[in-house]
């Protein structure tokens, strides 16, 4: 094994860890910023953030993307929102209750000296953005808005609509450009990477190609970043962008970096049933959606192929109001989840194939009125109505549990470094601090914490001892890998099969 594994967690009280680690890490003074050059792949809000950050700070950063533009990484898609504990709501949140509901929501296993950074740092990211322009959901008085989500009893999940993710990475992305437009980040976009370098046991450069020309090129730098997301398309069928893919990771793993968790992952209870063979992606419904709406299915089998609305309210089951009465409907995702697979199996499902149960908002237009419903909700309702042709203000939606987030991926210490030197990993590509059962509104919070705040103060630990160690890219590491990678392409755009990349991939979805 290369490097070591250890999680280098610092010693002392758990709210005084984050400051003191600051306190006594290295840094690398602004005069000598340029001297070095950070790779970092990935720019969704956990790539973006971070090389935004790092070209303010002065360091040379080149960014890449498989994507046209940083714009349409999949954080696009995150819909529900953001956790911070500013207790707006005086409903009696606090740092240490967010980071109390976060370990519980991972099932205890997840690293806490990490957790509680984060719930700390979870306040500036919301300030960062405010800052920023990016219009969060406002009360009347001005303040900014919150909602529930599931797993916690308080009120602190921020966002702008359904469509949060795209309003905080359009923040990330102004900050990117005018870093872009500085000089200090050089953005490579249509640019993938296929392999890692390693250099005298630290992690030195990658190699990439462009996918208009195909070129294949080098690149060396001081410390290489990966951002390059989750791998739930694994599974096929999943509610993640249909580019998501796990090359960087899995090359990284290839070149000795460890992988952590690989079975954590997060099956989402609200989305869109299955409707057919033909189907390449899932549709994700917000958890916010579980705010107002309520979630049954009939309570006798011979009732499931009725309408719903010919189901009385005595013969309908709310199952979770009933199973978990201090949560409710917004009962954690994984707890809700399997709650719902329990009714399917025992053939309580509703809609194609009974894989379905209800998502009913009459009871919250009836108390709030339908203007106040499409306020909150308008744009998913109209998803929804897209896709199942249904209007969920006259009857109830139907959802499904779905393969949504992966807590696995390559592991880090407290500094977000792998056990390979010089290879930094944030947002969902990492291990997660989160342990198994991750609550929503967390993933955002986590990576734009990664990006924003603790890979700009960590990175400095490991860089301050590199001054000058840059390799070229001419070096002999850097030949052998742009070999392979293009062995590897040659071989695969030889094979002239007669089968479908897709179909390999519906294989292996349906063998996971
Ligand atoms: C439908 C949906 C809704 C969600 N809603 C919420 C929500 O409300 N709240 C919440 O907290 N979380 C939500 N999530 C989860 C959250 O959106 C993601 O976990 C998070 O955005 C991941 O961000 P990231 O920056 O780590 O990765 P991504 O946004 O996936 O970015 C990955 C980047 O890496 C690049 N990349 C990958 N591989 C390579 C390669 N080999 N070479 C070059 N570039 C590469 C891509 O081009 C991209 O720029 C949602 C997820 C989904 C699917």
């Amino acid at each position: 094994m290369i490097g070591t594994f250890d999680a280098k967690i610092p010693p002392g009280p758990l709210a005084q860890k984050w400051r003191s680690h600051r306190d006594h890490s290295r840094l690398v003074s602004p005069n000598n910023r340029r001297k070095f050059e950070i790779i970092v792949v990935g720019s969704g809000l956990a790539g973006g953030s971070a090389a935004a950050t790092l070209g303010e700070l002065g360091y040379r950063v080149k960014c890449f993307c498989f994507q046209d533009s940083p714009r349409r990484a999949h954080s696009i898609a995150a819909q529900g929102g953001i956790n911070a504990a500013k207790n707006y709501q005086n409903d009696g949140d606090s740092i240490y209750r967010l980071f109390y509901d976060t370990i519980k929501g991972g099932d205890f296993r997840s690293r806490e000296a990490n957790v509680y950074r984060l719930a700390e740092i979870a306040n500036n990211i919301i300030d960062q953005c405010v800052a920023q322009g990016v219009p969060f959901a406002r009360e009347y008085s001005g303040y900014l808005a919150n909602r529930s989500f599931g797993g916690a009893q308080v009120s602190r999940t921020f966002y702008a609509r359904g469509q949060t993710g795209q309003q905080l990475l359009l923040g990330c992305y102004q900050a990117l450009c005018r870093q872009i437009a500085a000089g200090t980040v050089q953005m490579f976009p249509q640019t993938e990477m296929l392999d890692l370098v390693i250099v005298d046991g630290q992690a030195k450069g990658i190699v990439t190609r462009n996918l208009r020309s195909g070129k294949i090129d080098r690149h060396a730098a001081d410390a290489v970043v990966l951002a390059t997301g989750g791998y739930g398309n694994v599974f096929y069928l999943s509610t993640n962008a249909r580019g998501c893919n796990v090359t960087a990771t899995y090359r990284a793993y290839k070149r000795g970096a460890l992988f952590a968790n690989p079975s954590f992952t997060q099956i989402h209870p609200t989305c869109i049933p299955v409707s057919g063979e033909h189907q390449s992606k899932l549709t994700l419904m917000s958890e916010s959606l579980r705010n107002d709406g309520r979630v049954w299915v009939p309570k006798r089998k011979e009732d499931r192929e009725k309408a719903p609305g010919e189901i009385p309210e005595p013969d309908r089951d709310y199952y979770l109001e009933r199973k978990y009465p201090s949560y409710g409907n917004l009962a954690p995702r994984d707890i809700s989840s399997r709650a719902a697979k329990e009714v399917c199996d025992q053939g309580r499902g509703v809609g194609p194939g009974g894989r379905g149960v209800y998502l009913d908002f009459a009871d919250a237009i009836k108390r709030l009125g339908e203007d106040r419903i499409r306020e909150r909700y308008g744009n998913l309702f109209e998803v929804y109505e897209k896709i199942t042709g249904e209007d969920a203000y006259k009857v109830p939606m139907r959802i499904y549990p779905a393969v949504h987030y992966t807590m696995g991926g390559l592991w880090v210490d407290y500094d977000l470094m792998n056990n390979m030197p010089g290879l930094f990993v944030i947002g969902e590509a990492n291990f997660s601090d989160h342990g198994a059962n991750r609550l929503g509104a967390s993933a955002l919070m986590q990576g734009l914490a990664d990006g924003y705040f603790v890979l700009p103060n960590t990175l400095p630990n490991y860089l301050a001892g590199q001054m000058g160690k840059r390799p070229s890219p001419g070096a002999p590491e850097f030949q052998e890998a742009e070999k392979n990678v293009q062995a590897r392409v040659e071989k695969l755009l030889r094979v002239n099969g007669t089968r479908s990349l897709d179909s390999f991939h519906r294989e292996l979805g349906l063998l996971l």
